[in-house]
C-alpha cells in the first residue's frame, strides 16, 4: 500500500545527517530539533500553535482532557473511522454518541451532528477521513449553535484545504477549537516510527495541553493537574522536519496517481471512484473505491493473486465493536456506515507509485469486471 523504503531513498542523504546529528547531540527528548519542527509545522498550517506528542491517539486524548470535559459527557463521532476517535472517549469514562456518514465524502455533517445532540453533548470529534476535510462550515456553525468543542480528528488529511462560502481558507486541523494529527509511518506526514501532535490558536488551550501531555506539571516538579506522558521523540522530529520540506511535493504525488486511477476506472459502472467535496481539496491518504456489485470481497482476492496490495478502512462499523458494547449511543441506523463497510476498497497510494505499477493495478483491476 506504501513504499516507505522508496520515499527514503530520494531523501537518504538529508535524513541520514539529521538523525546523526541528533545521535551527535544526545537530545534524544526536547530539545530545539522539537521546537523547530512544532513551528515549520505551525507555519505550514497557519496555526499559532502545534504541541508535538507520542502519537495520534494520545493527541486525541489530550485533546479531550484539554478541553475540560467529564465522565458521562456526550462526544459525538463519526462511525465510519478508525477505532483511535472512539476509545479515547471511552477510555476517558464519556459516551461516544455514534453517528452514520454522509455516503459522498463518508464524514460527518451538520444535519448528521443536528439528529445527534442532547442536553449532555459537549464536543464534536469530527474525522477528516482518506484525505478530505469534513464540511466544516456547517460543523462549526452547529458547535457554536450548542456551546460544543470541535475536536478534529486530522489523523488522515494534513495539508487538506477547507475553502469557507466567505472565500477564506483554512486548513484541516485548525478550524475547530483543537485538531490532533499522527505521524505513524504510512500516514501521509510519516517518521520513522510513532508520532503525533495537537493543534490549536488559543492561549489558553495551548498551555493547558502542554500541560497535560507533561505529565501536567508547570514547572519541574509542580503538577497543577492529572496528565500524560506523552511526548515526540528528538530524532522522529529530526525526520518529520526533513520530510516536511518536501510535504507539498508528496500531497501533488498521491492526486496524480488519484487523476491517473480516476480516468482509468471512469468507464467502470460497478466501481465508484472518490467523490470530492466542492469546498475541500484531496491529500489522499486513501484512494478508496466503492465497488457497488457486491464483489469487493472477490476483487480483493483477485488483486492478491496478481501480486497487488488493496486493504479494507474500514470493515467494521464503530457501533458494530465488541469494546463499545454498551458504551455509546447510536443515533440513526448507520445503513451508510453499514454499506461502506461492506463496498469499500483502497488501492495502493503513495509518492513513489511509477506509471508502470498504476498501469498494470488499473489493467487487472477493470480486467476483473
Ligand atoms: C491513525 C489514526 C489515528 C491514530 O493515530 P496513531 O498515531 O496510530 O495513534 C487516529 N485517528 C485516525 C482517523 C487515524 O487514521
Amino acid at each position: 500500500m506504501v513504499d516507505l523504503r522508496g520515499q527514503y531513498d530520494k531523501i537518504k542523504s538529508e535524513i541520514d545527517i539529521a538523525i546523526q546529528e541528533c545521535i551527535n547531540s544526545t537530545r534524544f527528548i526536547g530539545g530545539p530539533v522539537i521546537e523547530r519542527f512544532a513551528d515549520n509545522l505551525g507555519k505550514y498550517l497557519d496555526c499559532k500553535y502545534v504541541v508535538p506528542c507520542a502519537n495520534g491517539t494520545d493527541a486525541l486524548q489530550i485533546a479531550l482532557m484539554a478541553a475540560g470535559l467529564k465522565p458521562g459527557d456526550e462526544v459525538i463521532v463519526p462511525s465510519f473511522t478508525y477505532v483511535a476517535t472512539a476509545e479515547v472517549i471511552a477510555l476517558l469514562g464519556m459516551v461516544p454518541v455514534m453517528t452514520d456518514v454522509d455516503p459522498d465524502h463518508f464524514n460527518i455533517t451538520k444535519d448528521i451532528i443536528r439528529q445527534a445532540v442532547s442536553v449532555n453533548t459537549k464536543a464534536i470529534v469530527p474525522v477528516h477521513l482518506f484525505g478530505q476535510t469534513a464540511p466544516m462550515e456547517g460543523i462549526k456553525e452547529i458547535g457554536e449553535e450548542y456551546g460544543l468543542t470541535i475536536i478534529e480528528d486530522n489523523a488522515q488529511s494534513l495539508g487538506s484545504d477547507y475553502t469557507f462560502s466567505s472565500g477564506k481558507k483554512q486548513k484541516a486541523g485548525t478550524i475547530g477549537q483543537i485538531g490532533t494529527t499522527s505521524f505513524f509511518p504510512a500516514k501521509n506526514l510519516g517518521a520513522y516510527g510513532d508520532g503525533g501532535a495537537l493543534f490549536t490558536s488559543d492561549d489558553q488551550l495551548f498551555e493547558k495541553i502542554k500541560m497535560i501531555a507533561n505529565h501536567g506539571q508547570s514547572k519541574l516538579y509542580h503538577h497543577e493537574m492529572i496528565g500524560v506522558n506523552s511526548r515526540l521523540d528528538a530524532m522522529q522530529a529530526a525526520v518529520l522536519d526533513v520530510k516536511l520540506k518536501y510535504y507539498e511535493d508528496y500531497i501533488n504525488a498521491r492526486q496524480k496517481v488519484a487523476a491517473y486511477y480516476d480516468q482509468a476506472f471512469a468507464e467502470v459502472s460497478d466501481l465508484q471512484i472518490p467523490h470530492r467535496h466542492k469546498n475541500s481539496t484531496h491529500v489522499f491518504h486513501q484512494y478508496t473505491l466503492r465497488i457497488m456489485d457486491g464483489r469487493r470481497d472477490e476483487l480483493k482476492a483477485f488483486l492478491k493473486g496478481k501480486g497487488i496490495a488493496s486493504a479494507i478502512y474500514y470493515p467494521v462499523p464503530l457501533n458494530e465493536q465488541n469494546a463499545f458494547r454498551g458504551k455509546g449511543r447510536l443515533v440513526g441506523d448507520m445503513s451508510v456506515t453499514k454499506a461502506l463497510c461492506d463496498q469499500v476498497l483502497s488501492l495502493p497510494i503513495h509518492t513513489e507509485i511509477d506509471k508502470a505499477t498504476l498501469g498494470f493495478i488499473t489493467e487487472q483491476v477493470k480486467s476483473f469486471f
